[in-house]
């Protein structure tokens, strides 16, 4: 892939390139990328304002028709776009494809959105007034994302802006920009008007500070110390900021746990996609009375998965998406090692055919909830198990941590689950069902320091996408 900025309608070659490389296969490269200067940034700024008014006021049904153009072509080119993120990502290629299909339905859910816009009308107090409140494009919106969802997540939020009336400055990971091109390309062929989306591509730190101060808004999606960052900078412009960040999940397992249930559901939401997930399963809190079977089945679920490249369709689970990625896994699991937590499964680098950042599903017990391996975000496919008496230590263990994302519980009881799910300080609980995996027609996300700035998906998009506007009319018919 030879990738380009995408700036007021034209592909546009940057001051260099940055090159990527298969996670799978680090001797094969996958793309060169255009790198955007601070003026390409400033340019991208300017011409997602010109483009502004004309897509405000632009036909609702003929943006509606035009998001849903862009979700027929995503999905009939899922094969071609899921395949590229497996080889720049090294997600497997089913779980590839799943996203990119993903990214197609989601610009269909928004094309129904544009129909369904919101706006309420009231009776004043007053006599002969009436009162209207309608919701407003936000304005130019820059668009940061990271490499772990590289088409849902350019999508989800460039879906949800354009249905809202805004445009659009998408600035993807540097590691895995490829599927933002491929977006950026799909929107032009729909018919999307030039300057309505601008795709820069590069270092984040330096692109950063120019959209965060020229834009109306900022939807990032990334780490926490990031997002921070970015709050930060906003201060002074007052730029309106969305932030979906890190997490730290607790999956608790209940003694009355169906234990099939229960270790399915850890298994998936800690491995799954290399752990590589915001939402997964990283703290699994057992109480005493299954603790020992559930350990045993896990840690045996553990060393089933294929580990191995993204594109063999064996592959259970792919590498590790970036080599920096990979040794701050394996610096994390040295230090639980070293500080007392004992190995049940993994904390090893798989070796395959191929050159790539393999490491196996990784499950340490007898770990407590002060260890770092229980209080950092690792973000790959390693998890601590904490041993607990009863529910109620395991709502305190699962509350003692400063992310709040997801959270999930194992139970037959009903009781246990609907304590659980009022007592849960996350963003969002999973009854017997993995910490990761969700749907896009709901709100998702987390509260601070795990989200902040309002949900993103379903029709809560529109609470970060519009600013609100009451308008008093005096008719004077009484
Ligand atoms: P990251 O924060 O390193 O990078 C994300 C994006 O921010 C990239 O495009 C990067 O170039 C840009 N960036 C970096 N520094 C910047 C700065 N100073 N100003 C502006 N932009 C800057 O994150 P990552 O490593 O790409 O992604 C992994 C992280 O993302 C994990 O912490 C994960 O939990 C989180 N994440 C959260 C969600 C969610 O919805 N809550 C979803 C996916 C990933």
């Amino acid at each position: 892939m030879n990738g380009r900025n995408f700036i007021d309608g034209r592909w546009r070659d940057g001051s260099s390139l940055d090159t990527t490389f298969n996670p799978s296969d680090l001797d094969e490269q996958v793309g060169d990328y255009a790198r955007a200067s601070r003026a390409d940034a400033e340019e991208a700024i300017a011409a997602a304002r010109r483009a502004l008014p004309g897509w405000a006021r632009f036909n609702m049904q003929a943006r509606s028709d035009l998001l849903r153009r862009a979700g027929d072509i995503i999905l009939s080119r899922a094969a071609e776009i899921g395949r590229l993120l497996a080889r720049e990502e090294g997600k497997i290629l089913s779980d590839a494809t799943a996203e990119a299909g993903r990214a197609g339905q989601l610009f269909h859910y928004y094309a129904g959105e544009v129909l369904r816009h919101p706006g309420q009308w009231y009776d004043s107090m007053r006599d002969g007034l009436n009162i209207i409140v309608s919701y407003e494009p936000v304005g130019v919106v820059a668009a940061i994302t990271p490499w772990n969802f590289p088409i849902a997540i350019p999508a989800w939020k460039c879906a949800a802006a354009l249905a809202y009336g805004n445009t659009i400055v998408l600035k993807p990971s540097e590691y895995a920009p490829g599927c933002a091109v491929m977006l950026c390309q799909i929107l032009e062929e729909a018919g999307l008007p030039a300057g309505c989306v601008n795709l820069v591509m590069g270092d984040g730190r330096e692109l950063g500070p120019v959209l965060i101060e020229g834009a109306d808004a900022v939807s990032f999606t990334g780490a926490t110390p990031t997002g921070r960052r970015i709050l930060e900078m906003a201060a002074p412009s007052m730029t309106k900021v969305q932030l979906e960040l890190g997490g730290k999940n607790p999956f608790i397992v209940l003694d009355d746990a169906d234990l099939d249930i229960a270790v399915e559901a850890a298994a998936q939401g800690t491995w799954g996609q290399t752990g590589q997930r915001c939402t997964g399963s990283e703290r699994i809190i057992v109480t005493r009375g299954i603790h020992d079977a559930f350990v045993e089945r896990l840690a045996r679920r553990a060393t089933s998965y294929r580990v191995g490249h993204a594109l063999d369709p064996d592959t259970q689970i792919g590498p590790v998406a970036t080599l920096a990625q990979f040794e701050k896994n394996l610096g994390f699991i040295e230090k639980a090692k070293a500080g007392g937590a004992e190995l049940a499964a993994g904390g090893t680098r798989v070796e395959a055919r191929s050159r790539g950042l393999y490491l196996a599903p990784t499950l340490f017990v007898g770990t407590d909830n002060g260890m770092e391996i229980n209080r950092e975000e690792v973000f790959g496919p390693v998890a601590g198990v904490i041993k607990v008496e009863d529910l109620d230590e395991a709502i305190a263990v699962a509350a003692d941590c400063e992310l709040a994302l997801s959270s999930g519980i194992a139970t037959t009881n009903l009781a246990n689950a609907e304590r659980y799910r009022r007592a849960s300080t996350a963003g969002m609980v999973m009854i017997n069902a993995p910490t990761a995996g969700l749907d896009y027609h709901v709100p998702f996300g987390g509260r601070a320091p795990s989200g902040y700035g309002g949900r993103e998906q379903g029709s809560a998009a529109a609470e970060f996408f519009t600013e609100m506007k009451t308008a008093y009319i005096n008719h004077g018919v009484m």
